[in-house]
């Protein structure tokens, strides 16, 4: 069973939209489990202080360290990967995903305020890992967008093993455009060749589509593809 270990201030955002779906169903059949940590539960003073000033000056609080290394020390077992959302982390991505989703269990550590004390990452050998180049307000959603990419691609999560297959990035190329009933909506019809049943043609055709997007909408991703 994989596990996803949280720690946050804010329990009461989990499980969250991890909890409906694929994921709720995944989670009754024991292919995973969800663990908060509630790192306030570790501040040991009378007002559960969890965050003080920075050293150095500025205007924001940082996680104090003790307090997160005495949550993170409690609960994580030595070869546990352990990530701490932050903006200056590596960024996310499927490759990352698929990589993660191999592991028997995820600590994924929260922050607020301005962050965390630099000293914890460096002692824990906690990666840092973006979703994204913008600010958000806490890792509580990034680490939900995190979950949701890598859960996934758990053995048995998603019905259709197929599916994973033709999705965006799975092959370097956005996906194509696709189509369901009714066959002219708002006078629109579906492309032909879609309902042509020739799969071979089907395959081309959305193997251009899929180039053609690509090389539009993302150079970046298009020029990688190219040199493969
Ligand atoms: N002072 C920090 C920003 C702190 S934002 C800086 O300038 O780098 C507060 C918290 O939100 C962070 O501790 C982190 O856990 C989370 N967070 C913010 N943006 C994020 C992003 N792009 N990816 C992942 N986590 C993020």
């Amino acid at each position: 069973m994989f596990v996803a270990r949280i720690f946050t201030l804010y329990p009461e955002f989990f499980p969250g939209p991890l909890a409906k779906g694929l994921y709720g169903k995944a989670l009754v059949e024991k292919i995973w489990k969800l663990e908060t940590v509630n790192i306030r539960d570790y501040a040991e003073d009378k007002h559960k202080t969890v965050d003080d000033t920075t050293y150095g000056g500025g205007s924001g609080m940082l996680m104090k360290p003790d307090v997160l290394a005495k949550s993170l020390d409690q609960n994580i077992k030595s070869s546990e990967k352990i990530i701490y959302l932050s903006p200056k982390g590596k960024l996310f991505n499927q490759n990352l995903a698929k990589k993660l989703s191999k592991e028997k269990t995820l600590n994924l550590i929260c922050g607020h305020f301005e962050g965390i004390d630099e000293r914890v990452i460096n002692s824990r050998n906690i990666e840092e890992v973006s979703i994204g180049d913008f600010v958000l307000s806490g890792g509580e959603s990034a680490a939900i967008v995190l979950l949701d990419s890598v859960l996934r691609l758990l053995p048995k999560v998603l019905g259709n093993e197929l599916s994973n297959k033709e999705e965006s990035f799975e092959n370097g190329l956005l996906e194509y455009p696709q189509y369901t009933k009714p066959q002219i909506w708002e006078e629109k019809p579906v492309p032909n060749v879609l309902l042509s049943g020739d799969h071979a043609k089907i395959k081309d055709w959305r193997l251009s589509q899929s180039e053609a997007i690509t090389r539009d909408r993302r150079p970046d991703l298009w020029q990688k593809y190219k040199k493969n």
